[in-house]
Order: C-alpha cells, then sequence, then structure tokens
C-alpha cells in the first residue's frame, strides 16, 4: 500500500523565509503560483523576456524575472515549462546559480528519470506532481478543495526535502486531497504509461473510431459525435463520483449488459494486454523517451505537427467545435487551443 499523507502531516513552515521560483505560467505555473501567493509564500514568476504572459503574471499580483534571476533569486525552483525544453534552459539559465541547500522541483519525473538533467549533489531534488490539469489545481484551490498530488525525493540534501515537498504541495492545497509517495522513476512510467494507453493515446484512438465507424455507416456525424464523444464526459464523471457501479446505477440495465456483451469484443483483453506491455517496455527501456527528444531535437517535430495538423481537421472536431459553441455555456474559455 502506497503511503498518503494528509494537511495534518504537512507543515507550511518549512516554506517560511524561502524563496519560491517558479519557472514558466503555463497551464501548472500560473496555478503553483497563485496558489501557494494565496497560502501566504513568497513567489516570483520566471519567463523569457517578451513573453506574452509576463503582463498576465503581473496583472495577477505576481513578481516576475527572467528565468534567470528568478533562479538566482529562488531558495526553490519549480520547473513548470514544457519537459521537451527544460534540459536546455536548466543547463544555460538554471545550473549557474543552483548554489548549496537549494531545491529543484518538479511537476513530472522525465527530465531526471531519463538523465536529461543531473542535478548538483549539494540541492534537494523533489517532485510536487498535482493529478489533474493545472487550471483544476486552480479552481479547486479556490473553491477550498485540491487536486490530489504524487511527492517523491530523488535527492535529500538538506535532510529536509520531504518536509519542503509536503509543504509545497500543501502550499498547492494537494494535501487537502491527499498525497501520495512515490518515486521519480515511478510517477514517470506510469504517468507516460497512462496517458499513452488510456488517457489520452487509447480514448481519444477509441472515440474516434466509434464516430467514423457510426458515420460510415451512414448516421449523422451530429449523432456520431454527441454518442461517441460527447457522452464520454457524462459517463466519466459518474465513474469519477462512485466508480463503475455508480455508472451501472445511473445507465439502464440495457446498457449495462451491452457493456458485458460488447466491451471484450471490440477490446479483446489478452490482444490489448499484450500491446500495453509493448508500449510499457518500450517506456521502461527508455525507447519512447528517446523517439520524443529526437522529435524534439533533429526531426524538427515533423511527426508531431502533421499529427496535430491531421486532427485538426478531422470531421470529429469540426462537428463537435460546432456544437459546442451552441451549447448555452459556451465553449471553455480558459483553454486557449487556438494557440497550440
Ligand atoms: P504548459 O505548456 O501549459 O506551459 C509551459 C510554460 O512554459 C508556458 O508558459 C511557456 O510559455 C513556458 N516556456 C516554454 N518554453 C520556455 C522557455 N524556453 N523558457 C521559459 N519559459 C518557457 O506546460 P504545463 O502543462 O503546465 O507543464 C509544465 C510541467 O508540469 C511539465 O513538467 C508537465 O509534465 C507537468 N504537469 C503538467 C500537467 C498538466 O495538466 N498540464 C499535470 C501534471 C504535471
Ligand atoms: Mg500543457
Amino acid at each position: 500500500m502506497a503511503k498518503m499523507y494528509y494537511e495534518k502531516d504537512c507543515d507550511l513552515s518549512y516554506l517560511k523565509g524561502k524563496k519560491i521560483a517558479i519557472i514558466g505560467y503555463g497551464s501548472q505555473g500560473h496555478a503553483h503560483a497563485l496558489n501557494l501567493k494565496d497560502s501566504g509564500c513568497d513567489v516570483c514568476v520566471g519567463l523569457r523576456e517578451g513573453s506574452k504572459n509576463w503582463a498576465n503574471a503581473e496583472k495577477a499580483g505576481l513578481q516576475v524575472k527572467t528565468v534567470e534571476d528568478a533562479a538566482k533569486w529562488g531558495d526553490i525552483v519549480m520547473m513548470l515549462i514544457n519537459d521537451e525544453v527544460q534540459a536546455d534552459v536548466y543547463k544555460n539559465s538554471i545550473a549557474p546559480y543552483l548554489t548549496e541547500g537549494k531545491a529543484l522541483a518538479f511537476a513530472h519525473g522525465f527530465n531526471i528519470r531519463y538523465q536529461q538533467i543531473v542535478p548538483p549533489a549539494g540541492v534537494d531534488v523533489f517532485m510536487a506532481a498535482p493529478k489533474g490539469p493545472g487550471h483544476t489545481v486552480r479552481s479547486t484551490y479556490v473553491a477550498g478543495k485540491g487536486v490530489p498530488c504524487l511527492v517523491a525525493v530523488e535527492q535529500d540534501a538538506t535532510g529536509h526535502a520531504y518536509q519542503i515537498a509536503l509543504a509545497y504541495i500543501a502550499g498547492i492545497g494537494g494535501a487537502r486531497a491527499g498525497v501520495m509517495e512515490t518515486t521519480f522513476q515511478d510517477e514517470t512510467e506510469t504517468d507516460l504509461f497512462g496517458e499513452q494507453v488510456v488517457l489520452c493515446g487509447g480514448l481519444v484512438e477509441l472515440m474516434r473510431c466509434g464516430f467514423e465507424t457510426l458515420v460510415e455507416a451512414g448516421y449523422e456525424p451530429e449523432n456520431a459525435y454527441f454518442e461517441c464523444i460527447h457522452e464520454v464526459k457524462l459517463i466519466v464523471d459518474l465513474i469519477n463520483k462512485g466508480g463503475v457501479a455508480a455508472m451501472n446505477y445511473s445507465i439502464s440495465d440495457t446498457a449495462e449488459f451491452g457493456e458485458y456483451v460488447s466491451g471484450s469484443r471490440i477490446l479483446p483483453y489478452e490482444e490489448t494486454k499484450a500491446r500495453m506491455k509493448a508500449v510499457l517496455s518500450d517506456i521502461q527501456d527508455g525507447t519512447f523517451a528517446g523517439r520524443w527528444i529526437a522529435e524534439n531535437k533533429s526531426m524538427g517535430r515533423t511527426f508531431f505537427n502533421s499529427k496535430r495538423q491531421q486532427l485538426k481537421k478531422h470531421q470529429m472536431e469540426i462537428v463537435g467545435g460546432e456544437l459546442r459553441k451552441n451549447m448555452i455555456w459556451g465553449g471553455d474559455s480558459d483553454l486557449d487551443t487556438a494557440s497550440n
């Protein structure tokens, strides 16, 4: 059983007198910076000169510095820029200022697990990884709740790395929901696995396949969108609330019977599991990480960008966009997908 921590196990006084530099002001960055500030911490945001986020962060009442100045200023330096640019930014703008006794923090273990960043021995290295999108980390905090987090310590130079990590997580509201102890290795591997086979890769392919099957059979694309895409959230909300039992309670017995009869037909267990194991072993032996690093470095993101463009033009995205526009609550205005 994993070790769990809650607010009573976290002592915010471990952040007293410590300056926290949040590098990046995206999904996670804005949430960590604002939550920590509201928790009474001394926070600044580190950004590139000319970043469009500079004014946003200042408007939200945060002090902003260049990445170098923030790294110089901070006792805790939290890396909340894209994983694929972290190694270069670390080398050029952060490492020179990581003096003994400081802490380097992450919300995902990729760069430590695959040795793209190798911090000096004298600093604490910890992870405070919310298990949810940054916008939810902020909205739940404001509502007096929080998003569950993972805590891990890769290097404990000061002897207080765990206490500092737990205090940090309490500061962003995560300890209100629960903090699970893990390692950089386990977090990285399970996170990559989850997003690839179930949450993003698996789910998008499942929805696309369902959508295309209905449309090719002559049904209206709007109908296919509602059935195979829109309803996913309604179903998942029930599972999130009360497990599969709550979903089965809420759907009709006909739907539940269909679940038992057809689920394993479209997702043959042994074959799917063998494929999942192959994906997992690519993650464990570094094959996936190597491919992603190469995609960014030598390939100029050609595969990544062409897939993104292809998806943008897919009928399910176009039909869905039109339908969502006309829903009474409109689109999700805090998600700026146009800039992707
Ligand atoms: P994001 O893409 O939303 O934001 C990244 C920010 O970094 C942006 O403000 C961007 O302008 C800035 N940036 C990019 N390159 C930069 C550079 N060279 N110098 C300075 N700033 C630069 O990223 P995110 O999704 O918040 O992810 C941040 C970290 O949090 C990653 O390690 C990610 O794995 C982790 N994480 C994300 C989520 C999530 O829900 N998004 C959940 C858990 C963990
Ligand atoms: Mg993002």
